[in-house]
This record gives structure tokens, C-alpha cells and sequence, in this order.
């Protein structure tokens, strides 16, 4: 049989199978890949399993070559990894400006992220309702100034007011993986819960049946919608790792910087005080925005003091 796992909690898994839900797990040392990884399998992955002779029950037996994932390395065991989630067609960033307030700083990091897994990225902007004055105006401007002709699609929403939003968000989510991240507060709950209105439920009677007291520290997990693709819910995470990208190499993930990489005087050129460097000069012309060159400038400070 194969399924996809739709959740984890380290000793055990949620595997969707058709329309079925089994409760699988491993069975003794399980291959590693080359990455080092706290969990081997991880929500999102395809699998082959086996079902136990109680038909109720199976073993997994095989994980299928994965498309991509989003991965977080473990600050403390600095050699290893935790894999968030597999196979995403694209990944949602839930951002607001108040209450709280999503930086700038935040949101490029993200999208470095999502830059170097190789997934598209979405900006939903939630609480628009909050949103009023010339403040909030000039924000919610810059928001699409800035993104939008670097190929991030920007969408505004009220999830606690708009009840339209299953049917709204149709068109980009149907058949697709996505994946929906955003700091605590920002109303992704609220959200997800107007996509997928059974969630709250099917995770209640999921663990009901495999959760033996355990209190689960699930990193993500995988709803499915009624049009067909699905949500994956990533509780908890903040950021994922980009401590792995090389300071020459970070000016790849911004889109507006890797047009005119390979144009300045040094090869490895990191946009800073080199002469004949094209970066620069863009940013200078209002080519390249100023918050963004900002971020890069921060991203590159931070990566050097974590090593
Ligand atoms: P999460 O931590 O991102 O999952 O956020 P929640 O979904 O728990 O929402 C946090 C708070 O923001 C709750 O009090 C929600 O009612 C509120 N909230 C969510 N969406 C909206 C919105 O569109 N407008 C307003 N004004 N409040 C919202
Ligand atoms: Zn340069």
C-alpha cells in the first residue's frame, strides 16, 4: 500500500491511504539519507507500508524519493536536521501589520528560505480589517510595491470577517501541497479553520485512536481540502533554516539581485564595499529596493555570527 504522512509525532505516524487513516510506525533501524536527520520521516512524505495482521495497524516499509522540504537545523546539535514537511508545491507566509506586526526582516527571511528549498512563495496579508489611516495605507502599499514584481503573489484577507474563504482561496489552492506558516498571532488558525472547517475535528479523532497519552510536539501536520490538494500546518515555526546558505550564494535567493549577478567586477562579490559592484549601483538607481537591500545586508551579518 502506499499513503502520504499527514503526521508525526516521532514514535509514530498518521499515514492517509485513499481515504483511510493508519496509524503506522518503523520497524527497526530505518535507512538514513545522506542528510542528518532527527526524523526520518517527516509530514508530507510518500511512503510504501505494510498492514499488521490486526488490518488496523502497518509498518512502513519505504519512503519515496522526496520532491523537495522545508528543513530547520537544530541549534543546539548543530550536525543535525528536522526535515518540517515534504513535497510542497508552495508555502503561504500569514503576515499582518498589527497585532503584531510582521517585520520586513521576517518576511525576507522567509523568502530566502523558500528561495533556496525551491518553492513558490505566497504573502497573505490577515487582519485587514484592523487596517485603517494613511499608516496602514503606505504599509499595505509598500507590501505589494515590493513584492509583487518579484513574483510573490500578494492576497488580503479578514479571516475572522470573510466567511467566502474556502471558495477564495480555490484557485490557489486547489490540487496543490501548500504549506502555511506565519508568527503566532497572526491568525493562521482563524484561517485554516475556514479552509478546512473539520480540522479542529479530524485531529481530535486521529489522536483519539494512535494517541496513547502521549503529549504530542507535532512540527507539522497535513489537512486535507474538500477541492482537492492540501494544508500543511506548521505550529510552532517561526523561521526555517537558512544557515546553510554561503554568504556568496545569499544574493541568489533574492530574485531582484540574481538578475544582475555575475555583472560586478568580483566574482564573489557580497554587495557590500567592492568596487564595481552592480548591486549597489541598482540600489542606488531604486532598482532594487532599499528595504530589501537592507535585509540582505542584516541576513549576511547574522549568518557570519552564527558561525
Ligand atoms: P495564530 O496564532 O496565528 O494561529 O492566530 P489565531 O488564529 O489564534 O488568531 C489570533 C487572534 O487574532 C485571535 O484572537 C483571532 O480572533 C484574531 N484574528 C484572526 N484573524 C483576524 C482578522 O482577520 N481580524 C482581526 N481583527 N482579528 C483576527
Ligand atoms: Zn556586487
Amino acid at each position: 500500500m502506499e499513503g502520504r504522512v499527514i503526521k508525526s509525532t516521532g514514535s509514530w505516524y498518521v499515514v492517509k491511504c485513499d481515504q483511510k487513516y493508519i496509524s503506522a510506525r518503523l520497524k527497526g533501524k530505518f535507512k538514513q539519507s545522506e542528510l542528518k536527520l532527527t526524523n526520518p520521516i517527516a509530514v508530507g512524505d510518500w511512503v510504501t507500508l505494510d498492514l499488521e495482521q490486526n488490518q488496523e495497524t502497518a509498518v512502513i516499509s519505504d519512503i519515496h524519493p522526496r520532491e523537495n522540504y522545508v528543513i530547520r537545523k537544530s541549534t543546539r546539535k548543530q550536525h543535525f536536521s528536522h526535515i518540517i514537511a515534504s513535497n510542497l508545491d508552495q508555502a503561504i507566509l500569514v503576515i499582518t501589520m498589527k497585532n503584531p506586526r510582521t517585520s520586513m526582516g521576517f518576511i525576507d527571511r522567509f523568502l530566502v528560505s523558500t528561495e533556496s528549498f525551491r518553492i513558490p512563495a505566497i504573502l497573505v496579508v490577515n487582519k485587514t480589517d484592523l487596517l485603517d489611516g494613511p499608516k496602514a495605507e503606505e504599509w499595505l502599499q509598500d507590501i505589494h510595491e515590493i513584492y509583487e514584481p518579484l513574483g510573490y503573489q500578494v492576497l488580503e484577507v479578514s479571516a475572522l470577517q470573510e466567511d467566502d474563504l474556502h471558495e477564495k482561496f480555490q484557485t490557489l489552492l486547489q490540487d496543490k501541497s501548500t504549506l502555511i506558516a506565519g508568527h503566532s498571532g497572526v491568525g493562521k488558525s482563524t484561517l485554516l479553520n475556514k479552509l478546512v472547517p473539520d480540522a479542529e475535528q479530524s485531529t481530535k479523532e486521529i489522536s483519539s485512536f494512535s494517541d496513547k497519552g502521549v503529549h504530542t510536539t507535532t512540527f507539522a501536520e497535513l489537512f486535507s481540502l474538500s477541492y482537492g490538494g492540501d494544508l500543511i500546518d506548521t505550529p510552532g515555526i517561526k523561521e526555517f533554516g537558512i544557515l546553510d546558505v554561503e554568504d556568496v550564494e545569499l544574493s541568489h535567493y533574492f530574485p531582484e539581485m540574481r538578475n544582475y549577478l555575475g555583472q560586478c567586477k568580483y566574482n564573489n562579490c557580497q554587495h557590500l564595499h567592492e568596487p564595481g559592484c552592480v548591486v549597489r549601483e541598482k540600489v542606488e538607481a531604486g532598482y532594487i529596493h532599499p528595504y530589501r537591500y537592507h535585509s540582505y545586508l542584516n541576513i549576511l551579518n547574522e549568518e557570519d555570527s552564527h558561525r
